[in-house]
């Protein structure tokens, strides 16, 4: 059989190398068909020479001499620069997009991948966040399938395998609560990034990382599920659930509910993305139900989590709104990892760039670049 030819968007980030594990694991099956990162040229040096893609980028452009010069005797294309990431991925040997970049910028490489008729795992939500609409037209148009690899909306997707033709009634999204669950309103005001980086069950990036201790992250889910289940916002739910076991469930017309329960482990959903439909072998760690006795449910709080209701808010508005949410998100929370913003300002700045950029009910991709940049702009002067 041949081996599936992988494109890793973001392959230095917590995704990118879990991806790399997975596919170390099965040699037999996949092959790194491109490698790219934004500025952690080392690690992109070390995964090239192991890996030994056909072509790697470096998105920052500065980084370019350093990592020709190290890949000079390697049979290696080396580019750099945020078009030539849009473009790697238009190559025909690519079976697989994994979209593991953070935040906005996934959004062109996306579309490029879509247009060319290549698999996305996705990972990047905030992709379908900003323009949910308008990626699923194109998904459509292209004919181009797109896996999610959010070990939630992957839950979600596994349930939903065998169930073709049977509505779905509720998507039920699990979220661990991060590391603030229970902490007051008068706590929250005065918790500092280091505290927000340390999440009780998951490893990821700092911006995600932040995101699920703001509750942002969960807010994004729902949009995300939103587009790639196609339920209205009021049949998607939300339960706090702090021993990440149940990684989603999905209700259907009977009452029956069906959850996906494992460890808390990205390499599983992100495999299944990969091996999709079929299962594969995994040497993970298993679920061990003697050691997981009391799993838990909670209400969330979006008095104390306020950016939840603000998700659901720009869902309800849709166009150009969860658009604005997303960038005055990626402001806020780069302000709080430089100590710029406390952590419920986050919030408040978010609230007020949604009510000042313009909303725009119908927006085109070129509407979209135009609403990141003046939601950006807005947030900006917010701090
Ligand atoms: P990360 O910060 O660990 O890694 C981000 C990767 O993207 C790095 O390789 C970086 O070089 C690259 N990158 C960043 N900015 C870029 C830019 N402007 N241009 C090109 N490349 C850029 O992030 P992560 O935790 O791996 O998350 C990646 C994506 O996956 C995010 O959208 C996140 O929401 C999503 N996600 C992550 C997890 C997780 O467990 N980490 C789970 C679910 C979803
Ligand atoms: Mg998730």
């Amino acid at each position: 059989m041949k081996k599936k030819q992988i494109a890793i968007l973001g392959s230095t980030g917590s995704i990118g190398t879990q991806a790399l594990e997975v596919i170390a694991e099965h040699p037999d099956l996949y092959e790194v068909y491109a490698l790219t990162a934004n500025n952690r040229v080392e690690l992109l040096i070390k995964q090239a020479l192991k890996f030994q893609p056909e072509v790697v980028v470096i998105a920052n452009e500065s980084k370019y001499t350093q990592l020709k010069e190290a890949l000079e005797n390697q049979p290696i294309k080396v580019y750099a620069g945020a078009e030539a990431l849009a473009q790697v991925v238009e190559a025909q040997p690519i079976d697989i997009v994994l979209t593991a970049m953070v935040g906005y910028a996934g959004l062109k490489p996306t579309i490029s991948a879509i247009r060319a008729r290549k698999t996305i795992a996705l990972a990047n939500k905030e992709t379908l966040v900003v323009a949910g609409k308008l990626i699923n037209e194109l998904a459509q148009q292209y004919k181009t399938p797109i896996l999610p690899v959010d070990s939630e909306h992957s839950a979600v997707f596994q349930c939903l395998a065998g169930e073709i033709g049977n509505p779905i009634e509720k998507v039920i999204l699990t979220a661990s609560g991060g590391p603030f669950r229970t902490c007051t309103l008068e706590q929250l005001a005065y918790v500092t990034k280091t505290e927000a980086l340390k999440h009780p069950n998951w490893e990821m990036g700092a911006k995600i990382t932040i995101d699920s201790a703001s509750m942002m992250n969960k807010g994004f889910e729902v949009i995300e599920a939103k587009w790639l289940f196609g339920v209205q916002p009021q049949q998607i739910e939300v339960v706090v659930h702090p021993q990440s076991v149940i990684h989603s469930m999905v209700q259907f017309e009977d009452g029956a509910i069906k959850a996906q329960l494992g460890m808390p482990d990205m390499r599983l959903p992100i495999q299944y993305a990969f091996s999709y439909p079929d299962r594969i072998q995994s040497s993970f760690e298993r679920l061990d139900f003697t050691k997981c006795t009391d799993l838990t449910f909670e209400q969330p709080d979006t008095k104390r989590f306020r950016n939840l209701a603000l998700a659901y808010e720009a869902l309800h508005q849709a166009g150009n709104m969860p658009c604005i949410v997303n960038a005055a998100n990626e402001v806020v929370v780069a302000a709080f990892l430089h100590d710029e913003v406390g952590f419920l300002e986050m919030s408040d700045i978010i609230e007020k760039t949604m009510n000042k950029v313009a909303y725009i009910e119908h927006p085109t991709y070129d509407d979209y670049v135009a609403t990141d940049a003046e939601a950006r702009r807005v947030a900006q002067l917010l701090i």
